[in-house]
């Protein structure tokens, strides 16, 4: 990730932790303490929705620092990788993404309302993932927008996978993140 400046937009209150609503303060993997600003770091977040609950469960959420980001990236498949961001980027509704932006400058929580690739509206998914990156207390915006993905581009996205980068995913975030393999199929690394 590029060392640069930050928009200044603080953390949605969709990213805190969901236990504490305070910022999450260590990377998953290595403790680095975010707060010291001195990383850029992601938080990726994904939500299910139960049957006969109105309220969105968080199955899991981390925040993963630049550098032990970069090794994730390095432990999987280069070709897995690449089909991924291809997908992203052939699929990826950006126009209407910076419409949202454009619409709600000051509130990135309106930038999430819907799947950037499907276009399908949050409130009618039961299960997507929100990921965004951070430096610090505040949003950063420049290395990548924040995102959300819903379910059926989260399918899509693991047909795309071979079976040995499930298998690394699997073996790479129960090792690391300590998220079971059942768990894995419900959302995708990006
Ligand atoms: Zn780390």
């Amino acid at each position: 990730m590029e060392e640069n400046t930050n928009e200044g937009i603080p953390i949605p209150k969709s990213f805190l932790s969901s236990d504490t609503n305070a910022p999450i303060q260590r990377c998953i993997d290595c403790d680095h303490d975010l707060m010291l600003g001195d990383r850029h770091y992601m938080i990726e977040k994904v939500f299910k929705r139960y049957p006969n609950l109105d309220k969105l469960e968080v199955l899991f959420e981390y925040a993963i620092c630049s550098v032990c980001y970069e090794k994730m990236k390095d432990a999987l498949s280069a070709e897995s990788m690449a089909n991924l961001s291809q997908y992203m980027m052939q699929n990826s509704d950006m126009s209407a993404l910076q419409k949202r932006i454009e619409e709600n400058p000051e509130d990135p929580e309106q930038w999430l309302t819907h799947c950037i690739i499907k276009g399908t509206a949050k409130d009618e998914m039961k299960e997507f993932q929100m990921g965004a990156c951070f430096r610090g207390d505040k949003m950063a915006t420049d290395f990548m927008p924040p995102f959300l993905i819903g379910e059926l581009a989260i399918e899509e996205m693991n047909e795309l996978l071979s079976e040995e980068t499930k298998g690394e995913m699997d073996d790479f975030m129960g090792e690391h993140f300590g998220i079971p393999p059942e768990l894995r199929k419900d959302f995708i690394l990006i």
